[in-house]
């Protein structure tokens, strides 16, 4: 087990560095562009996978990481760059690790690599769980994967919702329900293999912010797939559902959703991101209030103003903080007593929304325009309160760990 620490070594800093270089001289530059745009940018996605940022080898060596280190110190500074932009470099890697989770190291071999393309020819992949009526409550999830045992195929149909990359993916991971007596213990994974017929897109989102980052319906309609896209393995779900309908034949009630704590782990790399937003509109406000000078003297000389920029400074460490303990308790398989993992994206992603809300207000008018990026910082930060489980989720996962209650 790595020690907890608070310093990265000298190669992280090193990656961290080269990130940070990509980040202010690739990312920055083509935010407002793609924005505005509301596009996918594959021109820059193109440039990550060329330099090597936009690669399974580059995620699996910061995911597996001793110091659990590697994917916050990414998150921070790809999203310091741009959230947008950001979360269009990263959001095949969360559907890569859906499959690195659950698959057969022959499931991994097979679809990871088809999920980023090549240098020359990108890709990307999407992660399907969300849909109309089951967004917090997972449990009410209706997509069904039926089993047809003479084909040894399975049968998808369902619409999903709010799917990063919906549509436009090479390869869908899709969640879906096999059992639906036993709530969220009754889903199981899918891959969705590219130009898989009766997989279509359905409405793609304008957005808030992360408008950069392509969202959609993902309409599934008769869809077939192979015995081997099931994620794990058939008997492998044979057995975990077997298991779910004696705890809850032994419990004599329907199996709740326990889905919600398994998030725990993964959630610390959406408060990074969050810490990467903050960082970047607590700078541009700090330069700003050097500089802006009225009453005949920088705006910093005012304590208003500089005690706000001392509250935005500490918050933004303190989730940092947050985030990289929960980051090390899971790369060490600590278990999450406090809900470790929902406290760092709970407090992440609130100083995001604030730090960065206080930004336009340093800025004055300036603040409020687009030739500045703090108002479109703000509209990104939005979305870290709500993706990967609500602000109100994480409190009620936080307070029911706390309390000893099932989470549900
Ligand atoms: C830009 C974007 C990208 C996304 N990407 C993906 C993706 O790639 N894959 C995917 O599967 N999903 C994705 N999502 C979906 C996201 O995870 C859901 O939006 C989120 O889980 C919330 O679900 P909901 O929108 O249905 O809100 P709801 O669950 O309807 O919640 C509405 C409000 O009610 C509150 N609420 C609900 N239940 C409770 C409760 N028990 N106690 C207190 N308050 C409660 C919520 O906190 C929220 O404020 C994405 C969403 C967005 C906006």
């Amino acid at each position: 087990m790595a020690e907890f620490t608070m310093e990265l070594n000298d190669e992280q800093k090193e990656v961290r560095d080269w990130l940070h270089g990509f980040a202010a001289d690739v990312i920055r530059p083509a935010a407002a562009e793609w924005d505005e745009r509301e596009e996918t940018p594959w021109p820059v996605i193109q440039e990550a996978a060329k330099v090597g940022i936009y690669s399974l080898d580059f995620y699996a060596q910061q995911y597996f990481d001793a110091t659990g280190l590697g994917i916050p110190m990414t998150m921070e500074e790809l999203f310091w760059g741009d959230a947008g932009i950001a979360l269009s470099i990263v959001g095949t890697g969360l559907a890569a690790v859906g499959v690195l989770a659950n698959g057969t190291e022959e499931q991994i071999g097979t679809w990871i690599p088809q999920m980023y393309g090549d240098t020359h020819d990108v890709k990307v992949a999407a992660f399907c769980s969300s849909e109309p009526d089951a967004g917090s409550d997972v449990a009410s999830m209706r997509t069904r994967a039926v089993y047809d045992e003479a084909k040894d195929e399975w049968v998808i149909n369902g619409t999903k919702t709010w799917a990063t990359n919906g549509g436009i993916a090479n390869v869908h991971v899709v969640v879906a329900v096999v059992d639906p007596e036993l709530g969220s213990k009754g889903h199981a994974s899918f891959i969705v293999p590219p130009n898989t017929p009766g997989l279509s897109q359905g409405q793609k989102f304008k957005k808030h912010g992360i408008r950069a980052s392509h969202t959609a319906e993902v309409v599934l309609d008769n869809v077939r797939v192979p015995g081997s896209c099931l994620l794990g393995g058939k008997e492998k779900l044979d057995e975990r559902l077997a298991r779910a309908r004696e705890k809850a034949r032994k419990g004599g009630e329907r199996v709740k959703n326990a889905a919600m704590a398994t998030f725990e782990a993964s959630r610390p790399a959406v408060g990074a991101m969050a810490v990467g937003t903050a960082r970047a509109a607590y700078e541009v406000a700090l330069e700003y209030a050097r500089t802006r000078e009225q009453f005949g003297r920088p705006i910093i000389d005012n304590q208003g103003v500089a005690f706000q920029l001392a509250d935005m400074r500490t918050q933004i460490d303190a989730a940092r903080l947050l985030v990289w303990r929960a980051s090390w308790m899971a790369i060490n398989g600590k278990p999450f007593t406090a809900a470790e993992g929902s406290m760092s994206k709970l407090f992440a992603s609130e100083t995001a929304k604030k730090v960065t809300a206080q930004a336009i207000q340093i800025l004055g008018g300036n603040g409020y325009t687009r030739e500045y990026p703090v108002e479109r910082m703000h509209r990104d930060a939005a979305i870290y309160t709500i993706f990967e489980g609500t602000s109100e989720i994480q409190r009620l996962v936080i307070a029911r760990t706390l309390s000893g209650m099932p989470i549900r």
